[in-house]
Formats: structure tokens, C-alpha cells, sequence
């Protein structure tokens, strides 16, 4: 069965480089890691849907 997802692009807080993760639809926190510098992000979806809030998390 095929899960519905979309994009979640967020940008790095640290070293502001832009990241893309694919989460499924519906997904309320999602976390990542900066495909640059490695730093962890918390992921949460913000008023347009493809653009999501990144904080920095440890
Ligand atoms: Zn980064």
C-alpha cells in the first residue's frame, strides 16, 4: 500500500542551506539532518504547506 507524502523543504538554521525530506501527509513533526553540515533539525509544518519551520535541536 502506497503511503500519500509530500515535500517538507526547510532551510538550516546554521549553515542556511535548504534541505527537501519526503514525509508522509499529515506528518506533524518530522526531524532531519542538514545534508551540508549535518546538523539536526525539528521540523514542523508552517502556513504554506511545502515550506516547513526548522529549529535546531540537539
Ligand atoms: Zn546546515
Amino acid at each position: 500500500m502506497t503511503v500519500p507524502a509530500t515535500t517538507a523543504e526547510w532551510t538550516c538554521t546554521r549553515c542556511g542551506s535548504t534541505n527537501r525530506l519526503l514525509v508522509a501527509t499529515g506528518t506533524a513533526t518530522a526531524r532531519d539532518r542538514c545534508l551540508h553540515c549535518a546538523a539536526r533539525h525539528q521540523l514542523t509544518p508552517a502556513a504554506r504547506p511545502v515550506r516547513w519551520d526548522a529549529r535546531l535541536r540537539d
